[in-house]
């Protein structure tokens, strides 16, 4: 079974709750979605055996906070996920994964060896994608199991509503978990602090705990 791999590489680790951690990046081919602001253009990929891509994460030797898989969208790859997975607990790893949060049949049978799950929320209103949330609240469902924390995109054309209805389902599902705002990094940021701080207002208003992360890795030119 193989699967295809854009990159397999050490770096820390440039958004979220874990920003700054020191992790090894799995990077898979392609994704089932495709959101307007996606800067993630990848066009080439090796394809590798779960036992090849093993014997490639052993070669780094320093000490490393996880394995991050990251995309595109890792959970096409739900099967070789299983047997990498299996592998990389022997040797001690934690497991990190960076996901759209639209696959959760897939999710379901990898949930046992993941550590913590960053989960995208796509607003309809910013990624262009229409409306996924019953997807997205299945997949919480499944993802509350482990540690999670959600993610979403704030973009000039982002609608309050799209914010209510995030806060609704960290409420409905799992209402520790923190949702990480974080601004479109080619977009003017003054203007989007504004609506980042009445966002904020509202999520304190509904107890729902966020913060402002920016994606440190698209400012500082990390890979
Ligand atoms: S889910 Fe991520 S990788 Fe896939 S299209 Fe959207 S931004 Fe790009």
């Amino acid at each position: 079974m193989k699967a295809r791999i854009a990159e397999v590489f050490e770096s820390v680790q440039g958004e979220g709750l874990y920003l700054g951690e020191k992790q090894i990046f799995v990077r898979f081919f392609n994704c089932n979605l495709s959101c307007v602001y996606c800067d993630t253009k990848l066009d080439r990929f090796m394809e590798y055996e779960p036992h090849e891509l093993f014997d490639e994460i052993k070669l780094y030797r320093d000490k490393y906070h996880s394995v991050s898989f990251t995309g595109g969208e890792p959970l096409l790859y739900k099967d070789f996920l299983k047997e990498i997975l299996k592998l990389t607990s022997k040797h001690g790893h934690k497991h990190y994964l960076e996901t759209n949060g639209t696959l959760f049949f897939e999710l379901e049978e990898i949930i046992d060896r993941i550590d913590i799950v960053a989960m995208d929320l796509k607003f309809p209103s910013s990624s262009g994608m229409g409306n996924l949330w019953p997807m997205h609240k299945k997949f919480l469902k499944v993802a509350v199991k482990k540690e999670v924390f959600l993610k979403a995109i704030i973009c000039q054309a982002t609608l309050e509503e799209d914010l209510r209805e995030a806060l609704g389902l960290i409420k409905e599902i799992s209402p520790s978990s923190v949702l990480v705002l974080q601004p479109n990094s080619y977009e003017n940021q003054p203007v989007l602090n504004e609506k980042l701080s009445r966002f904020k207002e509202i999520a304190n208003q509904q107890k729902v705990t966020t913060c402002v992360i920016p994606q440190m890795h698209k400012i500082v030119g990390l890979r």
